[in-house]
């Protein structure tokens, strides 16, 4: 076994604190990697305090997981020892179901594994990337191909990259859209940066009028701060596509409005207790869409860091160290992150060698 060092929640109400415990060996299909960097997602904060009522303790969160190849197992082909790799939201999946050979296995029938809180449909826990290495199989891990220097920042692409880019890619956003983007932290941020690059014409919206000049160095044409009515109502019927990232529940009716006829609105942010209901006459009168977007599939995930590495895009960073996990969650309720916490997983690996 692989004894690991991690900072883990042991309840919904603790901190997160050090604790140890052990992976697999690496199978002959396994890569085990020495993690560098661990981007934090909000999803990690509800997941540590068990606001999605499904946590099982201790918690070990993080699926922004960037590092070294350390060993292979004797059937890897793709890694080699040496290699940078990435590993995201998702560690397994059942590999026969049809959404699984369509490449979309985070939509897998009988239940993919999370890279964190384990399988979705029951099974053993799984500890994901606030810890200083991890065994994965090798087909879930993901080849880097942008500049070593950036690395820490890459690490963000592996949830909050994908999470944004699979809906923009599957609703066909691209020159000639007009695209909005709802709520500007990690995954927002990411959506602004991979719209401008596909193309599209680019509306933000914030409830933060001091993000109004980030959002257009990130690369929105347009920045509305949604609390203003008149900015709000000059966007009517005008969008094609907007992706709402926001993290707590809200108010979708003011967003619907904004859709052109036939546009659709998909939620990715996944707030613990539920949006209001919408209207039903703000969807039915312009044929409108609600939807939903999970993650990304494998593929698309490898396509989404690859078309990030051509449009030299990666998130923009706040190093923390991993003893100040906890303060950063809660600068990340507050909105106080640009745009991205990355913890520096040397700062874990100084800590056990001076104990
Ligand atoms: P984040 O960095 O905290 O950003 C959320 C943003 O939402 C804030 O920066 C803020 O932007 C906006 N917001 C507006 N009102 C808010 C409120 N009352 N409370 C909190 N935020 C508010 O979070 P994130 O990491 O981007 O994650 C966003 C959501 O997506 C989370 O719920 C997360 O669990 C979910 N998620 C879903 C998937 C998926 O596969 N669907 C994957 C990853 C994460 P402004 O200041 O600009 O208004
Ligand atoms: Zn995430």
């Amino acid at each position: 076994m692989v004894k690991t060092y991690s900072y883990a929640a042991q309840t919904a109400t603790s901190p997160l604190a050090p604790h140890t415990f052990e992976r697999r060996n690496p199978n002959a299909d396994d890569i085990q990697i020495d993690i560098l960097y661990c981007g934090v997602c909000h999803s990690d904060l509800h997941t540590a305090r068990n606001e999605w009522n499904n946590t099982l303790f201790p918690s070990v969160p993080g699926h922004e997981i960037v590092g070294r190849v350390t060993a292979v197992g004797s059937a890897v082909t793709t890694f080699k020892v040496g290699d940078l790799a990435g590993v995201g939201c998702m560690v397994d999946s059942c590999q026969h179901c049809a959404s699984c050979a369509e490449g979309e296995e985070q939509y897998c029938e009988n239940g993919f594994t999370g890279t964190y809180n384990g399988p979705v449909f029951g099974g053993e826990n799984t500890f994901g990337g606030y810890s200083d290495k991890i065994v994965v199989k090798a087909k879930f891990a993901l080849h880097i191909n942008h500049d070593e220097s950036k690395l820490a920042a890459v690490a963000p692409l592996l949830c909050a990259g994908i999470t944004t880019y699979s809906p923009l890619h599957h609703w066909k956003v691209g020159p000639g859209s007009k695209v909005g983007v709802v709520g500007l932290g990690g995954l927002g941020h990411m959506a602004v940066k991979i719209a401008h690059a596909m193309g599209a014409h680019v509306v933000l919206f914030t409830t933060s009028p001091n993000k109004r000049e980030d959002g257009l160095r990130l690369g929105a044409n347009e920045v509305v701060v949604s609390k203003d009515e008149k900015e709000m109502a000059a966007q009517a019927n005008k969008l094609d596509f907007i992706l709402n990232t926001v993290a707590a529940p809200h108010d979708l009716d003011a967003f619907l409005a904004l859709l052109k006829r036939d546009g659709t609105m998909t939620l990715v942010g996944a707030p613990a207790t539920p949006h209001p209901s919408p209207q039903v006459f703000n969807l039915i009168f312009k044929r409108r869409s609600l939807a939903g977007s999970l993650i990304g599939g494998i593929q698309e995930t490898q396509e989404m860091l690859d078309f990030c590495a051509k449009h030299n895009i990666v998130s923009d960073i706040e190093m923390v160290a991993m003893q100040d996990i906890n303060e950063a969650y809660e600068r990340m309720l507050k909105g106080d992150v640009k745009y991205r916490f990355v913890i520096d997983m040397a700062s874990l690996k100084k800590q056990v060698s001076a104990a």
